[in-house]
């Protein structure tokens, strides 16, 4: 199954990925961590994204439609993937659907902007790894520390409320009109984000599974 997950920043689509993951066994792919990879490994697209992160802009189509080609042409990518954080904008999709892959599903998590700006200031990241966590909603196991690796917790520069906010207006203006676009191909299911991940998770393969 070929599967994008829609959402603003900070709707937890992140850890709808790793649960859709861990039922379908298909890789998850985000954009955020391959840009941040990137970024901490110094490459050149690295570099090119972080002023445009660290302003909480998107970075322009063509870096991340290169970035995704390139990613699905895998071998893991065969069975299926979910793409979490691409398609951002019309541009992107059309690109996607250029490629060679059907998608069949896209899932929008829903969450309320008010509810947004307070749940990123609780988001910590792995500064190591780059695993997610929320100091309410998904806590590690040790306080500031990461499960799988041990490395500290640290808040991801632009989850600053200010940055935040500039977030979602990109999200508004850019990405929302994705919306339409998939449900004018008959693909598109909304999933309300509930307050603890667990009912969102059973909402989220539920929509997958209908
Ligand atoms: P979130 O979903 O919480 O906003 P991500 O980790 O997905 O966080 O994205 C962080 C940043 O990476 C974005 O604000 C943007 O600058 C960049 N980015 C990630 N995916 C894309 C994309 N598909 N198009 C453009 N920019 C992207
Ligand atoms: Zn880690």
């Amino acid at each position: 199954m070929n599967l994008i997950l829609l959402g603003a920043p900070g709707a937890g689509k992140g850890t709808q990925a790793e649960t859709i993951c861990g039922r379908l066994h298909i890789p998850a792919i985000s954009t955020g961590n391959i840009i941040r990879e990137a970024l901490k490994s110094g490459t050149e697209m690295g570099k090119k994204a972080q002023s445009f992160m660290d302003k909480g802009e998107l970075v322009p189509d063509e870096v991340v439609i290169g970035i995704v080609k390139d990613r699905l042409q895998q071998d893991d990518c065969k069975n299926g993937f979910v793409l979490d954080g691409f398609p951002r904008t019309i541009p992107q999709a059309e690109a996607l659907d250029k490629m060679d892959v059907t998608i069949d599903k896209v899932i929008e998590i829903h969450v309320p902007d008010e509810q947004i700006v307070a749940r990123m200031s609780g988001r910590r990241v792995c500064a190591d790894c780059g695993a997610s966590y929320h100091m309410l909603y998904k806590k590690p196991k040790v306080a500031g520390k990461c499960n799988f690796c041990g490395g500290a917790l640290v808040q991801r520069t632009d989850d600053r409320p200010e940055t935040v906010r500039a977030r979602l207006k990109e999200y508004h203006t850019k990405t929302e009109p994705l919306k339409d676009y998939y449900q004018k191909q008959g693909k598109l299911a909304v999933v309300e984000g509930q307050e603890e991940v667990a009912d969102t998770s059973r909402l989220t393969l539920a929509a997958i599974e209908a």
